[in-house]
C-alpha cells in the first residue's frame, strides 16, 4: 500500500479512523527530523486531542517517539534501577525529594523531567532556578552521574526522546496537554528510554489535574500498565489528588526551597504523604524494603540522617550548581514584588480551583505563553491555608511574589474565583484509590 502524506493521515483521524501503524510511525521521525512542520504536527497533535486514539494507536505512538532516539541500557548494574513520574499539577516538587532520597536508598534513578505544561509546573523549569544546575547534560555525563551517584535528572535531549522534547513544547502552547494518548506516549516513552526496571506513576486527579476525574485517571493508569508490561517495566500507579496545590508553595526556585526542607525534615504533611507512599511502591518493587512499614522506616531514617540530602547536593555539585549556594538556599532568588491574596468572607474554605491558580503561577512568570519566554525563578506563592480550613474575611491566603509588578497585579486578579468560602465542614483526601 502507498504510504500515506501528512494531510491525508490527519484527515483518517478527523473521520474517526485509526492511523495506520507505519504511517504513525513515519509522521513521528519525519516530523522530529524537521520535515514536518510545527503547523501540521498541531494540527495532528488537535486531532488527537479532540478524538483520541485506540489501545494500538497509542503503543505506537508510544514506540515511535522512543525509538526517535536512543535507548539507554544500564543492565550491567546491581543496583534496581528505577523512576518516578508525576501527571503534572500545582506545588508538585515530589520528584526533587524522592529521587534524591531513592538514591540514597541504593537505588539507580535516570530521571528524565519535563518542564512546565500548561497549568502544571515542570521538574525541569524547577531544577534550572539552582544556580548553574544543568538539565542538558549529555548522554555520558548522564549515564557517569547514575553510575556514580546514583541519580541525574536531565531533561529531554536530542538523543533520548527527541520527539518528546519538540511534541511537548509544541502541546504546552497549542492547547493539547490534556489527552489520555499524548500524555501516556510522552510519558512512556521517555521513561522506556531511560532503561529502568521500574517505575511509579503519580497520577493526578482533580480540578488541577489533567485528569479531572478518577475514571479518566484509572484509564491512563490501565495505558501506562499495559505499555510498560510491554516494554517489561514494573509499573506501580498512585492516585493522588490535584483539588489543591500540594504543600505550602508552588512556583519555581520556592519549590526547591520547599523541597530542601523536606529533606531537612521539615516538610509539610502532605507532599511528605506523596513522597514516602511512591518511594514505600519502589522500594517494594526493588525488593530494598519487605513492606510497606519497613519502607517508611527506612525513609524517615534517610531523611533524618541526611543521606537523601546529602544526595540532593552531590547530584547538584554533579551538574554545574555550586553546594555554598544551596547552602543558603533562603536567601537566594528574592523577588523584588509581593502582594497577598485576602479571603473575601468567613467560613471554611470549600473548594480550590487549583487550575486557576496554576494558571495565575505562570502569569507570575513560571510558565510560558511562547515557546521563547523566559521564566522568572523569583516567582511563585505561598498557600497559608487548605480546604477544610476556618479563615476569617480579609485575612490572606496567598502570598503572590515575583520580580515584575504587571504580572504580579494580573496574576492578582486571576485569583479573584479562586478559593470559595463556605459554611460547611469539607473532608478532603489526599489519596483516591488502591490500583
Ligand atoms: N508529563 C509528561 O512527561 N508528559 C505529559 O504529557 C504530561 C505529564
Amino acid at each position: 500500500m502507498l504510504a500515506l502524506n501528512p494531510d491525508d493521515l490527519i484527515q483518517i483521524k478527523k473521520q474517526g479512523d485509526a492511523i495506520p501503524n507505519e504511517d504513525l510511525r513515519r509522521f513521528i521521525l519525519d516530523y522530529t527530523r524537521g520535515s514536518i512542520s510545527n503547523e501540521t504536527m498541531t494540527d495532528l497533535l488537535t486531532v488527537i486531542y479532540n478524538n483520541g486514539m485506540t489501545s494500538e494507536e497509542t503503543f505506537t505512538l508510544t514506540k515511535s517517539m522512543l525509538d526517535s532516539g536512543e535507548r539507554m541500557d544500564f543492565s550491567f548494574l546491581d543496583n534496581y534501577v528505577a523512576d518516578k513520574h508525576s501527571t503534572g499539577g500545582v506545588g508538585d516538587k515530589v520528584s526533587l525529594i524522592l529521587g534524591p532520597l531513592m538514591a540514597a536508598a541504593g537505588l539507580a534513578i535516570p530521571m528524565i523531567s519535563g518542564r512546565s505544561l500548561g497549568h502544571t509546573g515542570g521538574t525541569l523549569d524547577k531544577l534550572e532556578a539552582i544556580p548553574g544546575y544543568k538539565v542538558d547534560l549529555s548522554l555520558d555525563e548522564f549515564k557517569r552521574n547514575v553510575l556514580d551517584i546514583g541519580i541525574s535528572m536531565i531533561g529531554q535531549t536530542s538523543e533520548i526522546c527527541p520527539a518528546d522534547k519538540k511534541m511537548y513544547a509544541l502541546r504546552d502552547v497549542t492547547g493539547t496537554v490534556g489527552s489520555i494518548p499524548l500524555i501516556c506516549g510522552s510519558i512512556m516513552s521517555k521513561k522506556i528510554a531511560e532503561g529502568i526496571q521500574g517505575l511509579v506513576m503519580d497520577i493526578k486527579i482533580g480540578n488541577g489535574a489533567f485528569m479531572e476525574t478518577l475514571e479518566e485517571g484509572q484509564r491512563l493508569a490501565t495505558l501506562l500498565q499495559q505499555i510498560g508490561n510491554n516494554f517489561n517495566v514494573a509499573t506501580d500507579i498512585v492516585f493522588s489528588s490535584m483539588d489543591q496545590p500540594l504543600g505550602m508553595y508552588a512556583g519555581l526556585w520556592c519549590e526547591v526551597k520547599e523541597a530542601i526542607n523536606c529533606l531537612q525534615s521539615d516538610g509539610p504533611e502532605d507532599t511528605m504523604a506523596v513522597t514516602f507512599e511512591l518511594g514505600s511502591r519502589l522500594l517494594i518493587q526493588a525488593k530494598t524494603a519487605s513492606d510497606k512499614s519497613a519502607a517508611m522506616i527506612m525513609q524517615r531514617e534517610l531523611i533524618e540522617n541526611g543521606l537523601a540530602l546529602e544526595k540532593f547536593m552531590e547530584m547538584v555539585s554533579a551538574h554545574g550548581g555550586n553546594r555554598t549556594d544551596i547552602a543558603s538556599f533562603q536567601t537566594l532568588h528574592l523577588p523584588a514584588e509581593e502582594t497577598a491574596f485576602s479571603a473575601q468572607q468567613s467560613g471554611t474554605i470549600s473548594s480550590i480551583n487549583t487550575k486557576l491558580i496554576g494558571l495565575a503561577i505562570s502569569e507570575l512568570g513560571c510558565g510560558r505563553k511562547e515557546l521563547a519566554d523566559v521564566l522568572d525563578p523569583t516567582a511563585g506563592m505561598e498557600f497559608y491555608h487548605k480546604i477544610g480550613d476556618q479563615v476569617t474575611e480579609g485575612e490572606p491566603l496567598i502570598r503572590l511574589f515575583n520580580s515584575n509588578f504587571n504580572k504580579l497585579q494580573a496574576a492578582l486578579t486571576m485569583l479573584n474565583t479562586s478559593v470559595v468560602i463556605g459554611e460547611e465542614y469539607v473532608d478532603h483526601r489526599l489519596f483516591l484509590a488502591a490500583d
